[in-house]
Formats: structure tokens, C-alpha cells, sequence
């Protein structure tokens, strides 16, 4: 048996009826016969966390749980009707009962004693999670794909403990840490970064570059010689945008069985992502690598995490997720490495700014050595207006297009940008800067909604105000509707002033060029674009001036008002970077910068080395760096 199990087992008495213990991922689980354990074992317990310092989850055996009809009964008993409990699930192997409700407080009741109660009447462990207010059948899926697999996850989690606490040792080891760049490495698009010890072989992100211009360059290079797909231990994604984590399921047809970490925003909106990229490739006859069996693959092997939740991944890395403010669930990812011997910060994309939608970036940490920190507006010459300022302008552009009877167009990223979008139009209504007005959200932006929704939690403060204590969550307005199919956009066209969100956000496919398609020769019809424009893009050439298309052999002379919002973004300013490393504490002794053009990175990597006598650096792909 496992070292670290044969400790755990030595604090526990012969009563407690403790048959075989296990791992959950990082997590230690002992299943108990006895009933009387189970409910008084505070102290024990509690005693074997202190000392062993890992988290350790007591359940009852199955053969204590009250038959699942009988409980259920029970529960609908316990748990009041304003409670509106909508899903009791029952998670067999884990000898736990999900209660999904629309007011969680009210089903777990004053200090828990609802579920306290059902825990000693049934035996089974509850647990309860909001029921989302609008349903995401991506959402579904994925708890069904879990739950199918149940026992398959429970052999998987208990394999990536095995390896986590392989050699468990208290003790501290002099190790070397190195890091190569396998993408974003003075580019945007396919963030790559692979983190390896005497121990531990982890990647940190991993990418698709969609705007490559030759498509070898879409990848990340996974063909460098320290790469080896059967040594890797695990994978960790930051946020779900496609330059960091579609190629994740690819690494699954490849044959990786290890885990994928993500917060569960993160995973639902990656996996939806992934299912996007296949039924668009489909439809544009583009090269496919992997198939929705992959992407199953992936969800079967991931593990979430909350922000601040501190986990073992490797025997010599520890890891804390922390709130990025870049996208909902988004994460910076903090690793200590070797016992605290050295730690890592890998920022991910992230906004050192409170957005309509978010929270700024984290700045405190308990220990910092190295940086690995996003460049994108790193350079000098890059000026963005405020949020204020856009949202300005964003009102004037829908009010002065909505008194001349037309229609507001606007390309959207799907993720991010759109929700920021909707929360703006909602506030504007309620605070009567705007009149109220229809808004018409495409298919997979409302997917996404739909998401965001089920994870009210990783808001900012006053939105999760709103949502809690106001019931005036932004994203259930009935000024939001969904279209789906092409019968109701074609409605949606023939109806009067409007605002319309569609994918792409740089209209390289997707519905915003159909809709393009049908509005752009009326002037009295508006275009505005909130999102970064790639070079070569529909939308790129329509804002820099272009007035005469031809879109799949339909001749379109642009008649529309155009106007590019800047001031939305996810990223961090220039200023907001530098204001970002200010307000580090602690500071680190080393910053490397990736995820930037070449000029950006290294205009960044001198200023900062300027401004704070940090050592500075901006690796090409390829390049590796020792951090100790
Ligand atoms: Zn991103």
C-alpha cells in the first residue's frame, strides 16, 4: 500500500471500519462500515488532515446508503418546497446524492443543517448545486459523460493519486526546474509552455493557432525533443479560448490518459468550444484533427478546480488556480515547486481591470520566484480607451442607429466579450441611457450564456449581487432571445430596429457574415466591432475602409456605419500590465514574457526591467530557461 495511506491508516481506530482507502485525484477517501464513524468523527479526522496536510473526504460505505427511492423521498421531505429542487441525482460509487435547486441557500438550510439531516436519516453525503437558470444542453452532457463513466473515474482518480504520492516524502529535495516554450513564444496563438523536473513533466496550455498562415505553424511544437507524450503527467488550461486549449483533445486521440486540469467553467465552455471547432470545420471544408470522441476523452480525464484551492498534481508540484479576470472561470496558475523550493506564476491571458462581468486580476500571493506573464498590449504604441469611454460610444452608436430605424450589428467573440456586451445593454436599459430594445443572440452565444448562467459564483461582486440578492440576473432579460435556426433569422431581418450578437468577431465565418450579408447595403444599419481583428479578416477590411465584397459570389457594396470599439478587452493595457507588476506582492526576482509579438514582448521585457530592476525575458519558441 501507499505510504502515504499506511500514515493515514495508523491514526484511525480498529471501530471506524475502515476496509480499503483510496485517492481521489489529490484527495485521500476512506470509505466507512460504521455508521456511528461516520457521523462523530470530527476530531480524528480533523487530526489526520493537520498532520499529513492533505484533504481527506470520510464516506459511508454502500452498503450503509438507504435504498435510492426510499432517500429520495426523504429528501423531498427535508429540503422545503421554496428550495425549488429541481434534479436529485444519485452518484453511486461515491456514495453521494446531488440536489440541484434554484435556491441552493435555502436547500442546504442555516449552517448546513438541512444536509446534516439528510446525512443522518439516508447515509448518503448531499451535496447541492444551483440549477441554471437557463438550461445548457452542453452542460448536461458533460455531468452525463461523467456520471456514465462513473467507475472508469474512480479507477482514473485513484491512478493519478497513486502517482501523485508515489515516493511521498515531508522531506525537501535540491531539484532543477526548467521551462520551454513549445508556443505563444513572442506570438499570439498556440500558448504552449512545458514545465519539467527531476519528477514532473506538466504543460500550461495548449493551443490552436487559427490565424496561422501556414497551417504547420497552427500547432504547438510538441516535435522539440523534451516532449514525450507517454512521460507527460498532466495538463493545465487557463481559460477556454482556442489559442489555449484546443488541442487538448488532440493529445487524447494521440493517446494521453493522464489529467486535464481546468476550473468547470473552463471545462464546459472548452468542450463546447471543441464541439464549435468540428461542426465548423465541417461546414467549411477545413482539415478536422480530432473527433467528439476525443473531446470525451478529454472531459473523462479532467479534473476542476476552484480558485484558491491548493492541490498536489506530481509528487514535487503543488497548484493554485486564481482568478485571471480574463474570461468567466479563467485562471492564473501558481505552482510551488519542491516543497516551496521555487514558485511559478503563469498568468494566462488575464485583466488587471474589474469588467462589467469580472473581477480584476489576483496580485497577492504567498510565495513568488518567476513570472511567466501575457504581453499581448504589452507594447508602447499600443493606446486603448477606457471601459467608460466604450461603453460611451457603444451607447451612442445604438441609439443614434436605433432613431433612424435601423439595425445594430455586432460580431462577437463567444466567449467573453458577448457576455460583457449583454450585461452593458441590460444596465443601460435599467439605468434608461437606452430604450429598451430587442437584442438577438445567435446560437452559440447563447450556448455560452447559457453557461455562464449555470456558474454565477466566478462574477464580480455586483453582478453576483444581482444574480443573489436582487433577482435581476442581466442574462434572464426579456430583452435577450435566442435564433437559432435560419427561419428565425430571416425573421429577425425582417423585423425592425434590433441589436444582433453573432459569432465570428472577426467575421471569418459564422453568422455575423450571414447577417452581413443581408444588412450592409442600408445606411441606415450599423456595424460595430468589439473584438481584435486579425490581419487578411472580413472584419479587418471592412474597418480599415473597404467598401465593395464578394462573398460567396454575392456582389455587397457596405453602406453601413462602421465603428470599431477598442476598449473592451479581456487583455490587460500596457499600463494595466505595468500597474499589474506594481502591485505584485511579493515581487517576483524573474519575468518572462510570452503570449505578445516579437516587438511587444520585448519592448515590455525592457520596460519592465527598467521601471522595477526585475531580471527580464522574451524566449522564442523553442527556447527553454532553467529557473533553478
Ligand atoms: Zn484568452
Amino acid at each position: 500500500m501507499n505510504e502515504l495511506l499506511k500514515e493515514v491508516l495508523k491514526y484511525i481506530p480498529d471501530k471506524a471500519e475502515i476496509l480499503e482507502p483510496g485517492f481521489e485525484g489529490a484527495n485521500i477517501v476512506l470509505y466507512t462500515k460504521s455508521k456511528e464513524f461516520l457521523l462523530n468523527n470530527s476530531d480524528i479526522i480533523k487530526n489526520i488532515v493537520d498532520a499529513v496536510k492533505k484533504r481527506i473526504e470520510l464516506r459511508p460505505d454502500p452498503s450503509l446508503l438507504m435504498d435510492q427511492e426510499k432517500a429520495e423521498k426523504e429528501i423531498k421531505k427535508l429540503v422545503p418546497e421554496e428550495a425549488g429542487l429541481t434534479n436529485i441525482i444519485f452518484d453511486v460509487p461515491r456514495s453521494k446524492v446531488i440536489l440541484e435547486a434554484s435556491k441552493p441557500g435555502l436547500a442546504i438550510g442555516k449552517s448546513g443543517e438541512i444536509l446534516k439531516e439528510i446525512k443522518k436519516k439516508t447515509f448518503w453525503i448531499p451535496l447541492v448545486r444551483r440549477t441554471p437558470p437557463i438550461k445548457s444542453q452542453i452542460t448536461d452532457k458533460i455531468r452525463s459523460v461523467l456520471y456514465e463513466n462513473n467507475d472508469y473515474r474512480k479507477k482514473f482518480l485513484n491512478k493519478v493519486g497513486e502517482r501523485i504520492y508515489g515516493g511521498w516524502t515531508n522531506e525537501k529535495k535540491d531539484i532543477w526546474i526548467r521551462v520551454s516554450i513549445l508556443g505563444a513564444g513572442r506570438q499570439v496563438g498556440r500558448s504552449c509552455l512545458l514545465l519539467q523536473t527531476p519528477e514532473s513533466r506538466v504543460l500550461l496550455d495548449c493551443g490552436i493557432d487559427v490565424a496561422a498562415q501556414d497551417p504547420n505553424d497552427s500547432y504547438p511544437m510538441l516535435e522539440a525533443p523534451e516532449f514525450d507524450i507517454n512521460k507527460l503527467d498532466a495538463i493545465i488550461i487557463t481559460h477556454p479560448h482556442t489559442d489555449h486549449c484546443a488541442f487538448v483533445p488532440y493529445l487524447y486521440k494521440m493517446g494521453y490518459k493522464g489529467p486535464v486540469y481546468f476550473t468547470e467553467p473552463g471545462r464546459d465552455i472548452a468542450s463546447l468550444m471543441a464541439l464549435d471547432y468540428i461542426s465548423v470545420g465541417q461546414k467549411e471544408n477545413k482539415k478536422i484533427i480530432f473527433g467528439s470522441v476525443d473531446i470525451k476523452e478529454m472531459v473523462k480525464h479532467s479534473i476542476t478546480l476552484d480558485y484558491d484551492e491548493v492541490t498536489d498534481i506530481t509528487p514535487d508540484i503543488r497548484i493554485t488556480f486564481y482568478d485571471a479576470g480574463h474570461t468567466l472561470g479563467s485562471a492564473m496558475v501558481h505552482l510551488n515547486i519542491g516543497n516551496g523550493l521555487h514558485n511559478l506564476l503563469y498568468t494566462g491571458d488575464m485583466n488587471y481591470e474589474t469588467s462589467n462581468l469580472l473581477s480584476a486580476a489576483i496580485t497577492r500571493f504567498p510565495r513568488l520566484e518567476t513570472m511567466i506573464m501575457e504581453a499581448t498590449y504589452g507594447g508602447s504604441n499600443e493606446n486603448y480607451p477606457t471601459r467608460k469611454e466604450a461603453e460611451e460610444l457603444l451607447a451612442k452608436t445604438i441609439k443614434a442607429t436605433i432613431e433612424r430605424d435601423g439595425k445594430v450589428l455586432m460580431p462577437v467573440l463567444g466567449t467573453g466579450r458577448a457576455q460583457e456586451i449583454m450585461v452593458i445593454i441590460d444596465k443601460m436599459i435599467r439605468n434608461s441611457q437606452l430604450d429598451k430594445i430587442q437584442v438577438y443572440v445567435q446560437g452559440i452565444v447563447w450556448d455560452i450564456t447559457a453557461i455562464h448562467t449555470a456558474y454565477p459564483d466566478f462574477f464580480n461582486s455586483n453582478v453576483r449581487k444581482m444574480v443573489f440578492h436582487k433577482d435581476q440576473n442581466p442574462f434572464l432579460s426579456d430583452i435577450f432571445k435566442r435564433v437559432g435556426s435560419r427561419q428565425e433569422m430571416q425573421e429577425v431581418l425582417e423585423l425592425g430596429p434590433c441589436i444582433i450578437l453573432a459569432t465570428s468577431g472577426m467575421m471569418v465565418g459564422g453568422s455575423s457574415v450571414e447577417y452581413f450579408k443581408e444588412l450592409a447595403d442600408n445606411p441606415r444599419n450599423s456595424l460595430i466591432f468589439s473584438s481584435y481583428l486579425g490581419k487578411g479578416s472580413l472584419g479587418r477590411r471592412i474597418s480599415d475602409g473597404e467598401k465593395e465584397f464578394n462573398i460567396d459570389g454575392k456582389q455587397i457594396s457596405m453602406k453601413m456605419e462602421v465603428v470599431a470599439i477598442k476598449g473592451f478587452t479581456g487583455h490587460s493595457t500596457r499600463e494595466r500590465l505595468i500597474s499589474f507588476v506594481r502591485h505584485l506582492d511579493p515581487k517576483p526576482k524573474k519575468i518572462i514574457l510570452v503570449h505578445g509579438d516579437n516587438s511587444n514582448c520585448l519592448d515590455l521585457a525592457s520596460n519592465l526591467h527598467k521601471m522595477f530592476r526585475i531580471e527580464t525575458n522574451a524566449p522564442k519558441n523553442l527556447e527553454a530557461i532553467r529557473l533553478r
